[in-house]
């Protein structure tokens, strides 16, 4: 049995499970809600579908894979529209109109969402957004699924980014977060998603942030600042991950220095990396001299400093060289040397 409370969370904003809608609550009466947002596959009953009501539906399952970034910019809309005089403003409007933002339980998905948009609206961190949710019911679970958690601190540290290109491009975070379920894209029901493979190439013209990553046998460019996943080295003195076992060798400390680069799956992997369907580890060599310069793992990996990574797709530091827009080699003391 869900939930039937419907929990005013700040101002005119509510969260609720499913239940008060299929209940057919007149949510006008009861707390002046006009906008009901639904985030659920299940069906709205038809009285929410008129006026008084404004209904929006956004159909987004409750797991780590599913990708919350392009409902934010609608409903943070929604909200906002049916609150103030103008979204942009902080003028309420006269008539005093509430939204509700409910899923199945009003656990998950509701929360993330009302997260995203205190956290825009007043610059809140999601710590404090979600404080903003579960300050006055402390014995309701509030709670965003773990994957949605990252996706909400992958939206604060690029200032509210939704645009998935642009989040592609310019946070390195989101690029590893993506990697982590890549996996299930590319071997569910053997349906290969071509584009989970990024190109690679050298830019136009001079880009300062640029760097890429060439072969040392033959300089041919196997990966840029847009591909590669960057990690940080465990330094918890208490993270397991420093210590890890050496076969043959025992409990082994890890080093302070990184010997892999990891990367997303790149276009020239991929027939090496499909062409085993039946082993999801292999040895990845240069495209064009044929050396070998890394490996992947779809399982994941360790880094010499490590640090586990999922799946683990790298190049070997020591074959490749670092190099920027002018194809300058960036050398180890270098501030921008990876
Ligand atoms: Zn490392
Ligand atoms: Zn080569």
């Amino acid at each position: 049995m869900e939930d039937p409370t419907i929990y005013r969370i700040l101002g005119p904003i509510y969260i609720s499970s499913i239940l008060p809608i299929e209940q057919e609550q007149d949510l006008f009466e009861s707390h002046k809600i006009t906008t009901i947002i639904s985030i659920t596959d299940s069906d709205i009953p038809i009285k929410y579908k008129s006026s008084p009501y404004k209904n929006i539906q956004i159909k987004l399952n409750d797991t780590p894979q599913d990708i919350i970034f392009p409902y934010i910019g609608e409903i943070n809309y929604s909200i906002a529209e049916t609150i103030y005089v103008n979204p942009d403003m902080v003028k309420p409007k006269l008539s005093g109109n509430a939204v509700l933002i409910h899923c199945q339980s009003g656990i998950s998905r509701s929360v993330t969402f009302v997260c995203a948009y205190l956290m825009n609206k007043f610059k809140l961190s999601l710590e404090n957004a979600l404080h903003a949710i579960r300050r006055n019911y402390p014995n309701r679970t509030f709670e965003p699924n773990e994957g949605f958690l990252e996706q909400l601190e992958i939206y604060n540290d690029t200032e509210y980014t939704t645009d998935l290109q642009l989040l592609k491009n310019n946070s390195p975070r989101w690029r590893g977060y993506r990697m982590k379920y890549l996996i299930n894209q590319l071997y569910d029901e053997d349906n290969i998603n071509k584009d989970s493979f990024s190109e690679v190439s050298k830019p136009e013209i001079n880009d300062n942030l640029w760097f890429g990553f060439q072969c040392c046998k033959c300089r041919t460019l196997l990966a840029n600042n847009l591909v590669y996943v960057p990690h940080l080295p465990p330094f918890d003195k208490d993270d397991k991950q420093l210590f890890f076992y050496k076969r043959g060798l025992g409990n082994q400390i890890a080093q302070n220095k990184c010997t892999h680069i990891f990367t997303e799956p790149l276009n020239w992997m991929k027939d090496k990396i499909l062409e085993n369907d039946d082993s999801l580890q292999g040895r990845l060599d240069c495209y064009k001299c044929n050396s070998k310069v890394g490996n992947y793992n779809w399982k994941g990996g360790r880094c010499s400093c490590g640090k586990w990574m999922i799946p683990s797709i790298y190049l070997y530091k020591s074959k490749v060289n670092q190099i920027d827009s002018n194809g300058k080699l960036i050398l180890q003391n270098d501030p921008r040397a990876i």
